[in-house]
């Protein structure tokens, strides 16, 4: 067939292509390739009316130049829109042919980003107000896919077999019913009309973010409202989505900037919406009874179903369609603020007191160390808020964000990391139980109820006012007394300056400090009987206009208990100004944390990091007992070495236990890189030699010596450079370099390496003083150096006179799960052993251990001293860390969690050939990114990942020369949840990546 229609293309419009067949549900297309580029062939159906076409070609032709991404006619060869050709059987086809776009899709493509759906509302909003202009008779026939007309389906529901779905389809039709007479009154114009996810395509420059490239197939033009066209939109673009709403919501906010809309189009847009797939999946229903051996049609209304069988909020939806469009969250919002603000100062006291000078106390996350741990309040914690504070009266403040919400219910995924509510929406009064409480303003009780839970409300009633304009608005009470359920009754009145409850205690308000919670809501319809008193900070921009700051109910100005957030601008304008520009961030949108526990950190929103990344807090972020020994050491005494102390030497002895018997002297300094500097020092007083051999891309620290060591910095465009005493060996990367893992004698033709850099040193007449290496090196890419390598490696330098040092600053102290350190898997006993970042778990410590015979040599009579390192602090904490790696068998947690973390990965590796490797030891762990089977690094891929890891809030780093290879080394205190929760995102990464590389 597409023999005969590769000649009628030839012929009619002297495009010589090969043609491939697409999809179409009445037409046939074909993709036909051709030298100069790639068009549609458009096959009409049989009989199809020229006006089908004419009416596509006027409406392309008036959009055209105006960089919407819509189609290019190709003319015929006479210069016709459209040609008329036989098929092969004879009949006689109206052909039309258009430029290809580039792009795929957008159905399956992810993530739906803010900017891709600001492009497509806005390119879709500007077609809206284009088309306003135009007008043919085609545009009013009667068909299947004309929104307005849409209730042929109620003759279909038979076909439904499932009874709830019937319903659903039902309830849909009695809504779109009850509105059409609303619709047909408002304006109607041409419009596209199936902006599916089939018509819309999409590129992505690099996994740079995707962008929409063509808005095709005008084939459905219709005249109507312009609601219908962007309920169309949104009702696939909303498929299989997490956010629907906001999804739709950023839609409606970008068509809105291009072609405005009126507020009565947002109160139809979701019930078209509903409807349009209602007709979806009735349509495919029908098609699948014409066609059952086709499962496709059935597994294809999935999504539609999902979506349609969620409950939503149909006014909660509108309100934030509302707030998209700038409109008022709810009708007369405005005028509600109004009159509370004129009469803020005139309300009665609520608690008989003026609270202008209350002080307010600081509960955010920046703000208070409660709760300690950040995932359980404890009773004891609940009840002591403020315990310290002594005044009669303090508040707190609305917008705050808090961490004390711990329970489940404020979380609303599976991971720790899922979003959490955390944002204030009252005010609290704290003051003592028992205190009389009196309504501010005239108000009916709507509710007076005892919540019992613990945390939760214990007493509670919700009033009911109205402004002078009868607009009805709502303030709750929160924390009372019980005993107000036996003393009020629903729709009872209570008059301004009526004392109407008292404040609840510890043991009756859910187990509080005592204190009110006073919110405001401007609609119930927006609240649930069990109204939400804080929110989720993405969901701000919604909660925070519906329940507003009550400060005005307490007579304050608002600023006063407005919590006023840290300008994460401001530190970053301070930052680049204070300090110099290669002190680098981390991410393009940089991270501000106020907290961390455990291998979790937290954002001054109360938003929960997966810290996948950080090996220094090697036993979890504000580790307690950390937190307890160093309060006690710094109330008792911090000083230097050169005085006696049973902590110094508790500290050297629990290091020592750790290490081979031969390596049994400590010196303790601040830094990795300070410990480095010393080792140096001693492996070149041991032996009075100056050269060093180091395999290439090691990082051994930022001072002089370091760096002088470290090719990862001093090979850098504009490094030092290499210095004479300094040889390079190549890295023992048995992926990537030039001896892989097929072939067995690897690790000896590596460390034959070593064997050319000590000539280098004969010919410069150098002398050996040793070799420093990672002992798996990280910045190098994660790497683990085939077994025997070290072996071979440590024999040709003590051969040759040196010393051998161990780097094991990034994978000591159990890191690697079945070892302790790394020398241990490489079966070597080094003369030198560095260790830092994870010892002092974010205290700055570094510890050198060394051997008796080179500790003596380094004694030549000039005194070691380092005025910090082996403080009495230092050694405290150092001491613990050990202590806790032991009593909470972190080694062994490193061992198992691994082992689940590398088996997850190698199962990704199967099915993403962007995985070139998968290597590691516990939670030292690298994952190589490459792009092709010449192993070509996948840089941008990899940085890709890690910046879509940190936005589904965990934290990953990349490594190795080309940056390729990603980084996982959390803190040792990880789960099995969390394991998983870095695999399954790490695996929609890669599908995300997956759909523009396959
Ligand atoms: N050695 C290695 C292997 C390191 O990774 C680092 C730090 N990344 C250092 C030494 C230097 O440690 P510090 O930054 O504490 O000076």
């Amino acid at each position: 067939m597409s023999n005969h229609w590769e000649k009628k293309l030839y012929e009619n419009f002297e495009i010589k292509a090969s043609l491939k067949s697409l999809d179409g549900e009445f037409d046939l297309n074909f993709l036909a390739h051709s030298n100069d580029g790639k068009y549609v062939m458009k096959v009409m159906r049989i009989g199809c009316h020229a006006d089908l076409i004419n009416m596509q070609c006027a409406a392309i032709r008036l959009l055209e130049g105006k960089n919407l991404c819509t189609p290019e006619i190709i003319p015929t060869n006479s210069g016709a829109d459209f040609a008329s050709i036989n098929d092969e059987k004879g009949n006689l086809r109206l052909v039309w042919v258009i430029k290809a776009k580039s792009g795929i899709c957008y159905s399956g493509v992810e993530p739906r980003s803010e900017d891709f759906i600001n492009d497509l509302g806005s390119k879709i909003g500007e077609i809206d107000n284009a088309l306003k202009q135009f007008d043919h008779p085609y545009l009013d026939r009667d068909f299947k896919w004309n929104l307005m007309k849409s209730d042929w389906i109620s003759d279909h529901l038979d076909l439904i077999s499932d009874n709830k779905r019937k319903d659903i389809i039902i309830s849909i039709i009695e809504e779109y019913q009850s509105i059409l007479h609303e619709a047909r009154k408002l304006p109607h114009f041409a419009i596209h009309n199936d902006l599916n996810d089939y018509n819309i395509l999409v590129t992505s420059d690099d996994h740079d973010g995707v962008l929409v490239s063509g808005i095709i197939d005008f084939g459905d033009m219709v005249r109507s409202p312009h609601v219908c066209e962007l309920a169309i939109a949104c009702a696939y673009i909303v498929l299989d989505q997490a956010n629907p709403i906001k999804i739709i919501a950023n839609l409606v906010a970008a068509y809105h900037k291009k072609n405005q809309l009126k507020e009565k189009d947002l109160d139809l847009l979701f019930i078209f919406l509903k409807m349009r797939l209602a007709v979806s999946v009735i349509n495919s229903t029908m098609m699948a009874k014409e066609n059952p051996d086709d499962p496709y049609i059935t597994i294809s209304q999935g999504p539609a179903w999902r979506f349609l069988e969620q409950e939503f909020d149909p006014n909660i939806v509108l309100a934030k369609l509302r707030i998209a469009c700038g409109f008022e969250v709810v009708k007369n919002s405005k005028r509600i603020l109004a009159y509370l603000n004129k009469n803020c100062g005139n309300f009665s006291n609520i608690f008989n007191c003026d609270l202008v000078h209350a002080p307010m106390v600081d509960l955010s996350v920046f703000g208070t160390v409660i709760p300690e741990n950040p995932f359980n309040l404890t009773l004891n914690e609940a009840t002591k808020i403020g315990a310290d504070i002594n005044v009669d009266y303090w508040l707190g403040f609305w917008g705050e964000p808090r961490l004390i919400y711990t329970s489940h219910e404020f979380r609303t995924g599976k991971y720790n990391n899922s979003n959490r509510r955390s944002i204030h929406l009252g005010i609290d009064i704290f003051t003592n139980s028992g205190h009389k409480i009196s309504a501010p303003l005239h108000g009916i009780v709507r509710t007076v109820e005892n919540r019992k839970s613990h945390l939760d409300y214990g007493g509670i009633v919700i009033l009911e006012h109205s402004n002078n304009h009868g607009d009805k608005f709502y303030s709750l009470y929160g924390h009372l007394n019980p005993s107000v359920v036996d003393e009020l009754l629903v729709g009872q009145t209570i008059e301004k300056g009526e004392v109407f409850c008292e404040l609840g205690s510890s043991n009756n308000n859910g187990g509080w400090a005592p204190h009110l919670h006073l919110q405001l809501s401007l609609s119930l319809d927006c609240m649930d009987s069990n109204w939400p008193g804080v929110a989720d900070p993405d969901e701000m921009n919604f909660w925070g206009k519906i329940c507003p700051n009550p400060a005005s109910l307490l007579n304050l100005p608002d600023n006063k208990t407005h919590y006023k957030k840290i300008d994460e601008k401001v530190i970053s304008e301070k930052r680049k100004n204070n300090f110099g520009s290669n002190l680098k961030l981390s991410y393009e949108n940089p991270l501000m944390f106020g907290r961390g526990w455990k291998h979790y950190l937290f954002d001054q929103m109360g938003r929960t990091y997966l810290d996948a990344y950080n090996n220094v807090p090697h036993v979890g972020h504000c580790h307690p007992r950390i937190q307890k020994i160093a309060a006690k050491q710094l109330q008792q005494l911090n000083t230097n070495t050169r005085y006696l102390h049973p902590k110094l030497t508790e500290f050297s002895n629990l290091i020592l236990d750790t290490m081979p018997n031969e390596l049994n002297v400590c010196y303790f300094v601040n830094s990795g890189s300070e410990a480095n500097e010393l080792a140096l020092r001693l492996a070149r007083t041991a032996t009075n030699g100056t050269d060093i051999i180091t395999p290439d891309h090691g990082y051994h620290g930022n001072t002089n010596a370091a760096v002088e060591v470290s090719a990862y910095k001093f090979n850098k465009p504009n490094g030092i450079g290499r210095k004479p005493w300094v040889h390079l060996v190549e890295l023992a990367d048995d992926f990537r370099g030039q001896f892989r893992r097929s072939d067995p004698n690897r690790a000896n033709k590596y460390a034959n390496l070593i064997d050319d850099a000590l000539d280098e040193i004969k010919l410069r007449d150098g002398k050996l003083a040793g070799f420093i290496s990672e002992t798996f090196p990280s910045v190098g890419g994660q790497i683990i150096p085939p077994d025997g390598y070290l072996i071979e490696v440590y024999k040709k330098i003590k051969n040759a006179g040196g010393i051998c040092i161990a780097d094991e600053v990034q994978t000591g102290l159990g890191r690697l799960g079945s070892f302790f350190y790394g020398f241990e898997q490489q079966n070597v006993l080094p003369d030198i052993v560095v260790l830092g970042k994870p010892i002092g778990n974010g205290h700055p410590i570094g510890v050198v251990v060394t051997t008796k015979k080179i500790a003596k040599k380094f004694d030549n009579g000039i005194e070691f001293f380092s005025t910090f390192g082996g403080s009495t602090l230092s050694c405290a904490i150092g001491a613990e860390v050990l202590k806790i790696i032991h009593d909470e068998k972190l080694q062994n947690n490193a061992f198992l969690r691994g082992k689940r973390l590398l088996n997850g990965l190698k199962k990704l590796q199967k099915e993403h050939c962007l995985i070139g490797d998968v290597r590691g030891f516990g939670l030292f762990v690298g994952v190589e990114m490459i792009v092709d089977n010449k192993l070509s690094p996948a840089t941008r891929i990899a940085a890709y990942i890690v910046n879509r890891m940190k936005e589904k809030r965990i934290l990953i780093g990349v490594e190795g020369p080309s940056d390729n290879i990603l980084k996982i080394r959390p803190p040792l205190t990880i789960n099995d949840d969390d394991i998983d929760c870095i695999l399954i995102s790490l695996e929609e990464c890669l599908n995300e990546v997956k759909m523009f590389t396959s």
